[in-house]
């Protein structure tokens, strides 16, 4: 495909003072935890074991919870537990109700309110495993689950049936099983590892998984999936990254959904796994109240490239049970991307994709640029609504003729 670097050089009007804070780089702080010692925040154990799990916990660092709230956090341990690391927890702004970070984390009563259209496994992935713990849903490559904890749990995963263990999925990896399941089916040349989150296993563990699956011939491409980096910096060591490097080509998924996740501790960290030369990309869940707004998202995918990751996937949220307070609409989402391709560098343009329900894979969708097709020419928009002609035949087959004159032309 042909560069165009001139276009890179936009008339952008400057950015307004709103973006500009979104855009800064701060330090969550200490909050509440202002008399810890520097080895013990900075250690992501620590952070685990000080999680906040507990409705009294999150009382008392928060009294003033709403009626919604407080509700939802007494039935969340039946459901999809809560946890969250001191760390994140700095983030959330106690005074402010629609605080995104708090909307996303703190368990709220619409989570028992269930339409019929929603489901508890949305992407059928549970069909779709021929041994436990492991996804084989696309030809070329399989989802690896390696366990079923995650640092914190967001209210709206896709996988809560099983994550945090707490509606009784018995959730139960057989790595043995999984891993002779991809040296047996040669067509598999893609591993993600994912899980809940696999930046949870120890070092050890973690090498001992990527080094098997590394001496299988036909496995070309290793990924992670994670979102320790923005929910447990403290767990990107430098050790860790040694490790990590060994395993090439590896890939890393973070998953960030506001541009407030992005702290000087998760650029740190993120630059980290950068140095060790991990080719590192972002999928954000589109969410009402939190990110579903164009300026928050073109902050938010610049801020990542100054993290050094490229905004990867946008997804629209998938029909999880008890999820529809948190999902903004397909419209909503395609309005966003009309407002970011041309409107700033491509590289942080994602793509905005549906996945759709029932376990049909993901689907791309964004707003129409091909107006018409016809037999000697298509017919475009820019992302300024001009039109253009960009002409060739049919069938491929070289033109020459000059284009005839549109009499109605043939919409897509
Ligand atoms: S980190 Fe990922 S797997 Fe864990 S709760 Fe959040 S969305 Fe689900």
């Amino acid at each position: 495909m042909q560069s165009d670097t001139s276009r890179d050089n936009s008339e952008e009007p400057p950015a307004c003072s709103s973006l500009d804070f979104l855009k800064e780089f701060r330090s969550a702080g200490r909050g509440f935890w202002s008399d810890v010692s520097d080895p013990d925040w900075n250690d992501w154990h620590w952070q685990l074991k000080h999680r906040i799990t507990t409705l009294e916990q999150l009382q008392r660092l928060m009294p003033a919870l709403t009626p919604e709230e407080y509700a939802g956090t007494q039935l969340a341990n039946h459901k999809l537990a809560l946890a969250i690391t001191p760390y994140f927890f700095n983030l959330i702004n106690p005074a402010d109700e629609n605080c995104p970070i708090r909307r996303q984390v703190i368990p709220r009563l619409e989570e028992t309110l269930t339409a019929p259209w929603e489901m508890a496994d949305p992407c059928a992935e549970d069909s779709h495993s021929p041994v436990p713990g492991l996804v084989h849903r696309y030809p070329d490559r399989v989802l690896f689950l390696v366990t079923d904890r995650c640092a914190a749990y967001c209210r709206y995963c896709t996988r809560s049936r099983l994550v945090s263990n707490a509606s009784g999925y018995d959730f139960h990896p057989q790595f043995e099983e999984q891993i002779a399941y991809i040296r047996n089916t040669r067509s598999i040349r893609d591993v993600l590892l994912s899980g809940g989150d696999p930046l949870l296993l120890s070092d050890e563990k973690l090498e001992h998984l990527l080094s098997r699956l590394r001496a299988i011939p036909h496995v070309e491409f290793l990924r992670l999936g994670t979102r320790i980096p923005v929910f447990l910096p403290q767990r990107i060591t430098p050790e860790l990254c040694a490790m990590l490097k060994h395993y090439h080509p590896l890939f890393i998924s973070i998953h960030s959904n506001h541009p407030r996740e992005l702290t000087t501790e998760v650029r740190d960290a993120l630059g980290r796994l950068a140095d060790a030369g991990i080719p590192l990309g972002n999928q954000s869940v589109l969410l009402r109240h939190v990110n579903d707004d164009a300026a928050i998202m073109k902050a938010h995918a610049q801020k990542l490239l100054m993290c050094r990751v490229k905004p990867y996937y946008i997804y629209q949220c998938d029909l999880i049970a008890g999820s529809a307070h948190l999902r903004a609409s397909v419209r909503n989402g395609i309005e966003i991307m009309e407002k970011l391709r041309g409107h700033t560098t491509g590289y942080a343009v994602p793509t905005y994709v549906i996945d759709a329900p029932g376990g049909g894979g993901k689907v791309p969708v964004g707003p129409e640029y091909v107006l018409s097709r016809n037999a000697d020419r298509v017919v475009i928009r820019n992302y300024e609504g001009k039109i253009f002609e960009y002409p060739e035949s049919a069938d491929g087959t070289p033109l020459f003729a000059p284009p005839r004159e549109i009499e109605e032309p043939e919409l897509v």
